[in-house]
């Protein structure tokens, strides 16, 4: 039988990056939370594949830079060929600026698996899976979490600020109305990751192709990602039969199924929701914002919403006034006419 606290200062709705991250912070600063993940264990997919310099510093407050961090590969930069197969452009590793590489790859689940391990290390006990937040009731002064365990019971937790790290579709969001504005785009993108690859170059590659556009990325482990856009009037199902994509990858690779470690079409948002705070709810990484996934930011930018909220919830949680918690809307908002 699962159990949970009656009351416990911060919860934490959402086992991704962004939720894991918060909790090792918190944890960090010594602020007790549990995080809830509906799943019944992690999800063992790939996506976010590189870490850039800010969401390594972030590590740095929990360790995760001496461990997890350092053991990854630093990307140096990117090549842009043309149709003819001529490098028309490069680019390099970029600046150092926060004592980091500008990007490093990573594979999502292991870091997760750290970010994890770090946790476990840090507040023993305060992952739960299988444990799905079915409803928040918030006041400007706390918040009641219901909960609904593997075996059907209901628990209410009390709690002074809920993290919700819910994801893309996040729940909480949706339950409270709040929009999402922004775009999706038409333009749909094959997203196949591949494992032994024979392409072991550093360098991100962007076929620039007037036919069909398509870009090979570095992944850990010597595995490497290839995406190509889908053209108008293309079937979202038959561009992931194996004949489709051994035509594809023809030019890279021989196609093989048991080298596919995932194969998608990857539907593009920019997506931002009108507001991230609503009383003691915070709404954090892919639950308040989606990113295009060229630039590599979509996961990025939930470590950045950790680090900006996690000290200010300690502070609060401290004793502080709770409206130091409206800052982080204002300073992870793009301001107006930017
Ligand atoms: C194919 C693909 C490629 C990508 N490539 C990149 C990349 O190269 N670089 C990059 O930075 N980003 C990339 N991304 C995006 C990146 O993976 C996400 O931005 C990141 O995972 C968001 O983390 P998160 O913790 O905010 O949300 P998620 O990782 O989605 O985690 C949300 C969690 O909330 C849980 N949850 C939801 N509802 C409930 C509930 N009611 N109760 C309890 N738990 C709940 C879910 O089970 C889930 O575990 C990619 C994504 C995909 C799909």
């Amino acid at each position: 039988m699962s159990t949970y606290p009656a009351k416990v200062p911060v919860v934490i709705v959402g086992a991704g990056p962004t939720g894991l991250t918060a909790a090792n912070l918190l944890a960090a600063y010594g602020v007790e939370a549990i995080v809830l993940d509906r799943e019944p264990g992690p999800m063992n997919l790939p996506r976010a594949i590189v870490i850039d310099d800010e969401g390594a510093r972030t590590m740095q407050v929990f360790g995760l830079d001496r461990t997890y961090i350092a053991n990854t590969t630093p990307a140096i930069g990117s090549k842009y060929f043309a149709d003819d197969g001529t490098c028309f452009a490069e680019t390099g590793a970029g600046v150092q600026s926060y004592g980091f590489p500008k990007r490093q790859y990573i594979y999502q689940p292991e870091f997760e698996a750290a970010l994890r391990d770090r946790l476990e290390e840090q507040a023993p006990g305060s992952l739960r899976f299988s444990s799905n937040v079915v409803d928040v009731e918030t006041s400007s002064d706390g918040a009641v979490v219901t909960v609904e365990a593997a075996d059907g019971k209901r628990h209410r937790i009390a709690t002074q600020w809920v993290l919700a790290c819910d994801g893309g579709r996040s729940p909480i969001r949706e339950r409270l109305g709040i929009a999402l504005s922004g775009n999706t785009y038409r333009q749909d993108w094959i997203v196949i990751d591949m494992s032994d690859d024979p392409d072991r170059s550093l360098f991100s590659k962007f076929f620039c192709s007037s036919i069909r556009p398509a870009v090979s990325v570095p992944a850990p482990n010597g595995g490497r990602r290839y995406e190509f856009m889908v053209l108008p009037g293309e079937d979202r199902e038959k561009v992931l039969t194996p004949d489709f994509l051994a035509e594809l990858l023809k030019p890279f690779r021989r196609y093989d199924e048991r080298y596919v470690l995932r194969k998608t079409v990857y539907t593009f948002h920019a997506r931002i929701a009108e507001r991230f705070r609503h009383e003691r709810i915070l709404l954090m990484g892919d639950a308040a914002h989606l990113t295009p996934p060229f630039a590599g930011q979509g996961m990025n930018a939930g470590l950045r919403d950790a680090h900006n909220v996690a000290w200010k919830i300690a502070a609060a949680v401290g004793g502080a006034d709770a409206a130091i918690l409206d800052t982080y809307d204002a300073e992870r908002r793009a301001p107006p006419g930017t």
